[in-house]
């Protein structure tokens, strides 16, 4: 029977979000907290009934990876004062006295984990009460529930050692993870985990530095086979194939393989391995990750091919990762155009897709799936040749011939903007958004509603952009920006703008935490059909005689935080965006703004896994945003910004964006990130954030005057700006006010200004 590798647990209408965001305000208390996921984690089982289990602790109240830190008792020092859902919220989101773990993205998506921090001096007290309980909810109930646990190895790899020598560390949390599952075997005879291991599909070569050792081969077969003694095992791979691990896990006691043939179709090369053993494969062949209604023709070949070599008793159809990359369901999605509707398929209805193959798999076309099968070939047969979605004049221009490359050198043009802007060393900046309150929520709400006219919002935002540069003269930041009130989400706004775009009123994917966000659907060819951001700029440099920066966002961003058409490649969809966005600034700078940021929020989520796909995405990747970029004359100045705390792997593509200013997250990893950037003799300026914008803290002027001179001890004041993390948008103004004052204060200590 067909089986899925989690569901997404916000909730149909956010529930969650909603819930835990009132939890955190004090509004609720803990009771409506737990009874409100306690509904939640009901109504998703009950759509997951007819799959052979149900998935249990894929429900999280902010991360997995969190949750698992947590029951395995991997607590940092700072947090040990604090206990229960405290110290859960406190790592994740920060204390009064104790700074937040970091958070990374997960694998190539755009969901962001909390990084377990592992020392040998933690004790390592485990604690599986939260997991019993859901799985006792779930038999209650009357289902049959699969655990769900991120798996030893990739839990150890995305970790950070803080302390202690990572073998060490590694036997530690190998003991307390076998205790968590001493705990868990204790609740059924036959009870059946199944471990998510992503890290196996990133290949061997993966640089683990340190941690190397630990993936030593017989490490992996020795706890496998010692787990699969415990409980009844299937280990998942997804995002990529995962070959060379898989040839290992066919050597232990694991009971199943899940295996991704949609992101890791090399995959079917381990199917003869597969065929010589008795284990089950769950073939994860419906996209987790995509909005698409599957070929399910094309679908059903791939697994006819495996069921040439192994039998099908033994085969299951599964997702390809957990549906939490997913929208929750279409049927919430009343006013979109019904022809692109049709074409799609969410969480809900890729469990049905899920099913439906599994029965045509296993049965062939009967009465009972005929109907549903053929709606699904005919409306594929129907997008394919459906007239809304080629464009002659987009595709045309992709076959221009066009130097990406800007028109001066960077120590000629850097020369003249510093001339030209007039900004001096340790030059004060945020990255774009000032707080989203409420009465913006509530104004662009009313517009959309049609509540209110057009000059009715249009004053509303020009109100509240007043208020930012106001605020900014008056703490005195040397470069302004205008807020982003009139944007909600930094895709959304400019998708909303092109065509080729539609968008769902519903389809919210979890991003980190609390947060959702909604991504655009480029269901066709995009294009530009007029300015998208020239008004809102021109009029906030109109009120100030300190330079505005302009914000857009980059082409590959819009991008990777977009759910893509599955019809054409993503390099050639990402060029055509990175065409409008080259229009947008030369609008731009032709209206008189001087500095332009391109942010590349996204830039990383689509780096491939595995090593040997990674040279291709960057050779596009670069020159959709030189594409875009080149335009700028050699006096105007090009900002990008990457919200990462790993740029190792990347430093060479990010020199070569040659981009004027970058600026990066850096506040929660002290100036080690920097060092990256001296290690190669980056010569371009940079503006590493000097405080957490993640987290509801306000950071005193010492502690960022403490985080300036980390920075400085790396490199000279010329070659640095000074801004927070990351965009403001979910902070409150409480928090932002003092947090920016102290920072400019803090700056003031290093300059003469
Ligand atoms: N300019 C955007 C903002 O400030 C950048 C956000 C991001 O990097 N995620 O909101
Ligand atoms: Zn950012």
């Amino acid at each position: 029977m067909a089986i899925i590798t989690g569901f997404p647990r916000i909730g149909k209408n956010r529930e969650l979000k909603k819930a835990l965001e009132g939890f955190w305000a004090k509004k609720i208390d803990e009771t409506a907290l737990h009874n409100v996921a306690k509904e939640l984690r009901k109504a998703h089982w009950e759509i997951q009934k007819n799959l052979e289990f149900v998935s249990v602790n894929d429900f999280s109240y902010y991360d997995n990876m969190l949750d698992l830190a947590y029951s395995l008792g991997a607590i940092p020092e700072r947090f040990k004062p604090y206990k229960d859902l405290e110290l859960y919220f406190g790592m994740a989101r920060g204390t009064n006295d104790a700074i937040a773990c970091e958070m990374t993205k997960w694998f190539n998506t755009n969901y962001h984990y909390v990084v377990p921090e592992l020392s040998i001096d933690d004790e390592y007290k485990i604690d599986a009460s939260w997991i019993i309980a859901q799985y006792n909810e779930a038999k209650e109930l009357g289902y049959k529930p699969k655990i769900n646990l991120i798996g030893l190895f990739t839990f150890f790899a995305l970790s950070k050692i803080v302390k202690g020598n990572p073998k060490d560390v590694f036997r530690k949390v190998k003991s307390a993870y076998f205790e968590l599952i001493e705990e868990l075997e204790k609740l059924d005879s036959n009870i059946v985990i199944e471990f998510s291991e992503p890290i196996f599909a990133c290949g061997i070569d993966k640089k683990l530095g340190d941690l190397q050792c630990i993936y030593e081969i017989p490490a992996i077969e020795c706890i496998y086979n010692h787990l699969s003694k415990k409980v009844k095992t299937i280990v998942t791979t997804f995002f990529e194939h995962s070959t060379e691990l898989t040839e290992i896990l066919l050597k232990t006691d694991i009971y199943g393989l899940g295996l991704d043939f949609v992101y890791g179709k090399k995959n079917i090369d381990s199917i003869e391995k597969i065929a010589k053993t008795n284990k089950i494969l769950y073939i994860g062949i419906i996209d987790g990750r995509n909005i698409w209604r599957s070929d399910l023709e094309t679908k059903l070949e791939i697994c006819n091919k495996i069921a040439h070599k192994i039998p099908k008793e033994r085969l299951f159809i599964s997702s390809s990762c957990s549906l939490l990359h997913s929208p929750f369901s279409k049927e919430s999605e009343v006013k979109m155009d019904k022809e692109i509707l049709s074409w799609q398929c969410y969480a809900v209805e890729k469990v049905d897709e899920i099913l439906l193959l599994e029965s045509v798999f296993k049965n062939g076309i009967t009465e009972a799936n005929e109907e549903k099968w053929e709606e699904s070939k005919n409306i594929n047969h129907h997008r394919k040749h459906s007239s809304k979605i080629h464009k002659k004049d987009v595709q045309n221009r992709l076959k221009e011939n066009i130097n990406i490359n800007r028109s001066e050198e960077f120590v000629d043009r850097i020369a003249i903007q510093k001339e030209e802007l007039g900004y001096e060393s340790l030059a004060t900046t945020t990255i774009g958004s000032f707080p989203q309150t409420p009465e913006l929520r509530a104004l662009r709400s009313k517009y959309k509603k049609n509540e209110i006219s057009k000059d009715d919002y249009d004053n509303g935002i020009k109100e509240y952009i007043k208020d930012c540069v106001r605020f900014q003269e008056e703490i005195g930041l040397d470069i302004l920006v205008h807020g982003e009130p009139e944007r909600n989400d930094m895709v959304e706004y400019f998708g909303e703008q092109m065509e080729g775009f539609v968008f769902s009123q519903n389809a919210w994917v979890q991003s980190y935490g609390s947060r959702c966000v909604k991504p655009p659907i480029i269901y066709g060819d995009v294009s530009r059909p007029k300015p998208m951001t020239l008004e809102w700029s021109k009029y906030a440099q109109s009120l100030t005689n300190k330079i505005m920066k302009g914000m857009l966002t980059g082409p590959v961003t819009i991008l990777n935080w977009s759910f893509v058409r599955d019809d054409v490649e993503r390099k050639e969809v990402c060029k055509q965006i990175a065409f409008a966005i080259r229009d947008e600034i030369n609008d731009l700078q032709n209206g008189g703004i001087k500095i332009i940021q391109v942010d590349e929020a996204a830039f990383k989520e689509g780096y491939p896994l595995r090593a040997e796909n990674i040279k291709e995405y960057e050779t596009w990747a670069l020159e959709c945003f030189k594409l875009s970029t080149s335009i700028a004359k050699p006096n105007t100045q090009i900002h990008t910004h990457m919200c990462y705390s790993e740029f190792n792997d990347i430093i060479k593509t990010i020199e070569d964006m040659d981009a004027d200013v970058i600026s990066i997250e850096c506040a929660r990893s002290g100036n080690s990130l920097l060092k990256i950037f001296k290690d190669i003799g980056y010569t371009h300026e940079i503006g590493p954030g000097v405080y957490d914008i993640h987290s509801p803290r306000i950071p005193s002027v010492d502690e960022m005057v403490e985080q300036i001179k980390l920075l400085l001890e790396v490199l000279p004041k010329e070659q640095l700006w000074i801004n927070p993390d990351c965009g403001l948008k979910t902070r409150k103004w409480e928090e932002v006010k003092p947090a920016l004052k102290n920072m400019v204060e803090a700056v003031r200590q290093f300059t003469n200004k």
